[in-house]
């Protein structure tokens, strides 16, 4: 595999959707299939279609991937200008490549979302020409309940969403069992481009403006406004990366650079296969396995519970959630882990007391049971902490605490606290705060008619989100 951030589920979905759009484009050809394929080097493809056919003029969408999809487009770049092949990257979901400053970006996204979408050619021409089959699989990572890739179930989703489901979202979202069903799912829809971002911000404005005039759809009206903010914060981050793509590297602001550079082994394996001894922690880390998804609080627990209470580095956290998530959008991925770890300087440090968490989001222990069977048989009133039980009661439910299910590998109130007292030290100065004061000119995004956002600035000092 190519990059440290990929993995063979990712690659299965990319892989239905690129079924679904051969089979679709050779109906429009009149052919059994429509996509030609080439795997390999993309230079050297390139190079030898050039050789055989000559090529024209290339035309892609801009993408704003890893860095490893970045030097690749700059090589090919780089070899068209030399072959004086035109080379047309058109902008994707309202991202401003290159873009220094964030006045007016808004207005400007709200522009592209507006703009109509292109319509399906009636017919197409396909060059006769031999095509390579599709790898079958590119790792052994089994992902047994991932979700099923291509567009006409991207389509389905969205629909099945706006039409009843989006009613449970905004209540739904925050718990890993209401999450499932209560979110869109679209995220690896909108990753691999199945669906674009425009159509469904279009769908959704459409949605929003029956609730709005239609009182039998009143009730769905936040849920409505609340999933269509998130979709421009997609956008959002995906142009933080593209403006500033040292965050997959390099942590944004410096303050802790030097800290949390090694990685604990053993914390670090506990963590990454669902073994801290916190039950909620571990059904969390092991639905992801099995799933390739989670809903947004619980990857920001995952992260913060790495990074704060284990103290273990940013990017080795953020590439091993990278690899499980069937979604995984680089833009969005990696401001996140930077700000679920404390990174960014200009987001609230949110250290998640992650028995609290259990008790609110998993009150009866139900997500726990499914995904972390050794506590098939504990009681709802041990469940989030079995650590708790007396030992005849162990006994009995089936779990015993260091041979059944781990201990905790860590005190969480303890590292939390240490946690946080680091945070403080190194957020405090007056040089920290004025990097802080810069990076949230730069990369908070604004309209030209709203000032910056007032939250945005209480997040400045360091406040600590007490979640
Ligand atoms: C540490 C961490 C890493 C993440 N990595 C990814 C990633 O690699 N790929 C990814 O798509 N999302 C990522 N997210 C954001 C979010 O968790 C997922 O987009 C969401 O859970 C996907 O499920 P959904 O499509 O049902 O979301 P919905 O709630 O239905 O949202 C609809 C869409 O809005 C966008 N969106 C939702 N939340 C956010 C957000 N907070 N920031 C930016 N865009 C958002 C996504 O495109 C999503 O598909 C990450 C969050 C965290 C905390």
């Amino acid at each position: 595999m190519a990059s440290a951030d990929a993995s063979n589920r990712q690659w299965r979905f990319a892989r239905e959707c690129l079924q679904e759009l051969d089979r679709a484009l050779g109906r429009l050809a009149g052919r059994p299939r429509g996509l030609i394929l080439r795997t390999g080097d993309a230079v050297r493809v390139l190079e030898q279609i050039h050789q055989t056919h000559g090529i024209a003029a290339l035309w892609a969408h801009q993408e704003v991937g890893n860095d490893w999809t970045f030097q690749r487009d700059r090589a090919v770049r780089c070899w068209a200008r030399e072959r004086g092949v035109p080379f047309h990257e058109i902008p994707q979901d309202g991202v401003i490549r290159g873009l220094q400053s964030r006045e007016g970006w808004r207005d400007h996204w709200d522009a592209e979302m507006r703009r109509p979408l292109v319509p399906e050619p009636p017919e197409l021409q396909v060059a006769p020409l031999p095509s390579d089959p599709l790898p079958e699989s590119v790792g052994d990572d089994a992902c047994p309940l991932a979700q099923r890739g291509g567009r006409s179930r991207g389509l389905a989703l969205l629909r099945s969403f706006l039409s009843h489901r989006v009613r449970s979202y905004a209540r739904g979202l925050s718990s890993p069992l209401t999450a499932p069903s209560a979110c869109s799912r679209l995220s690896p829809y909108l990753t691999y481009g199945a669906l674009s971002l425009r159509e469904v911000v279009q769908a959704t404005r459409r949605a929003i403006e029956q609730a709005s005039s239609d009182p039998k759809f009143a009730g769905r009206l936040r849920s409505l406004q609340a999933f269509e903010a998130r979709l421009s914060w997609r956008s959002h981050f995906v142009q933080r990366l593209e403006s500033l793509p040292s965050i997959e590297f390099e942590p944004m602001h410096p303050a802790l650079a030097n800290d949390r550079t090694q990685v604990d082994p053993a914390l670090f394996e506990a963590w990454a296969q669902g073994r801290t001894g916190y039950p909620f922690v571990d059904a969390c880390m092991r639905m992801l396995h099995a799933t390739g998804w989670l809903n947004f609080r619980m990857r920001a627990m995952l992260t913060a519970f790495a990074c704060y209470h284990l103290w273990q580095p940013w990017r080795a956290v953020g590439l091993h959630l990278a690899r499980l998530f069937v979604d995984y959008e680089p833009g969005i991925h990696w401001s996140q882990i930077q700000m679920q770890a404390g990174c960014t300087g200009i987001s609230a440090f949110r250290i998640y007391n992650v028995v609290k968490q259990s008790h609110d989001q998993d009150p009866t222990g139900a997500f726990i049971r499914r995904w972390v069977p050794e506590l098939a048989r504990v009681p709802a009133a041990w469940i989030h902490e079995p650590y708790r039980m007396p030992p005849e009661l162990q006994r009995q439910y089936g779990c015993v605490i260091g041979v059944d299910y781990p201990a905790p590998i860590v005190a969480h109130e303890l590292t939390a606290r240490a946690a946080r007292q680091k945070l403080f030290e190194a957020y405090r100065t007056p040089e920290a705060k004025a990097i802080s004061e810069q990076l949230l000119q730069r990369h908070s995004s604004r309209s030209r008619r709203e000032p910056r956002h007032a939250p945005a600035r209480a997040q400045q000092l360091g406040l600590f989100d007490p979640s």
